[in-house]
């Protein structure tokens, strides 16, 4: 809805006093809506979409941008994103949410439109490049794909030709491969598969691997009755998305939820039932369920 101006705004935009903000009143660009409550573009409109350019306020530039769906790897969840592509320039302005992914469904945490950070980290780095000082003395040279595909893959022959593969580890970030780098490495006989998820939640996968088959499975919270959370917090647990947004579809069609953790979190406030254990006495408790 525009705003009208005011008696001493009009005097104050006549004499020139502040910016005359209202003589594109008429030249309002449609909203970002799609639903009452979802603000997304129309995806007919994603080839050509325009909006104002925030820097420029008071003023209203008018940018084109094209808009890519595209996918948040800041954590395995993988949640949609769209890029906003400025056609003047060809580069990426910012990520919003997809509404379309079934995922994330346009909803995504923090770090998902903070990944136009890392598309402009001026630290990020950009080539192969292979250190040439003492270790830590932070020398290095920069050299092409090939030189350095050619030096590892080299390093890693000799290594196996001479019988020495557990001197081979294959470390990665995020391993949303779905085991892929895996296969690869036991037919090669390493066992060197290492990544942050070893630490960060090794203990969860293992229980489900051997209950489930799978790591990461994704349980139907929108419609289960009673959903128990161990120390899972879906304000502040990023990697938890896609499941809080569901848990609470459940909660509000009349599901219980049932929070184990030793701090009263956000999300064990607003459950139905806190059970505080001690930390690190979960697995007694759910044993103590079982009995
Ligand atoms: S939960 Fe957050 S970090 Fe993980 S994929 Fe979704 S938006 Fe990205």
């Amino acid at each position: 809805m525009t705003k009208s101006h005011t008696f001493i705004e009009k005097i104050a935009e006549k004499l020139g006093l502040i910016p005359d903000l209202h003589k594109e009143r008429d030249a309002v660009l449609p909203r970002m809506t799609q639903t009452d409550l979802n603000k997304f573009p129309p995806m007919e409109k994603w080839d050509h979409w325009e909006e104002y350019e925030a820097k420029s306020w008071p003023k209203k530039d008018k940018k084109a941008y094209t808009i890519v769906p595209t996918t948040c790897f800041n954590c395995e969840s993988a949640c949609g994103l769209t890029a906003y592509i400025e056609k003047e320039s060809g580069s990426i302005r910012k990520f919003e949410g997809n509404p379309f992914h079934p995922g994330s469904r346009g909803r995504n945490c923090a770090k998902g439109p903070a990944t136009i950070n890392q598309i402009t980290d001026p630290d990020r780095i950009l080539y192969p490049l292979k250190r040439v000082g003492e270790r830590g003395e932070g020398k290095w040279e920069r050299i092409s794909w090939e030189e350095a595909l050619d030096t590892v893959s080299a390093r890693i022959r000799k290594a196996l030709q001479e019988g020495r593969n557990n001197e081979i580890a294959y470390h990665v970030g995020r391993p949303g491969h779905e085991g892929y780098a895996n296969r690869v490495l036991q037919a090669w006989g390493v066992d060197g598969h290492n990544s942050h998820t070893n630490i960060c939640s090794s203990g969860a996968r293992f229980g489900y691997a051997i209950t489930y088959g799978h790591d990461r499975p994704s349980p139907d919270h929108a419609n289960a009755k009673f959903i128990l959370l161990i120390s899972a917090h879906l304000e502040s647990g990023h990697y938890f998305n896609p499941h809080a947004q569901r848990i609470i579809e459940s909660k509000m069609k009349g599901g219980k939820l049932a929070t184990m953790d030793p701090r009263l979190s956000n999300t064990a406030s607003m459950s139905d039932y806190w059970m505080p254990t001690y930390p690190g006495t979960e697995a007694a408790v759910l044993l103590a369920m079982a009995k």
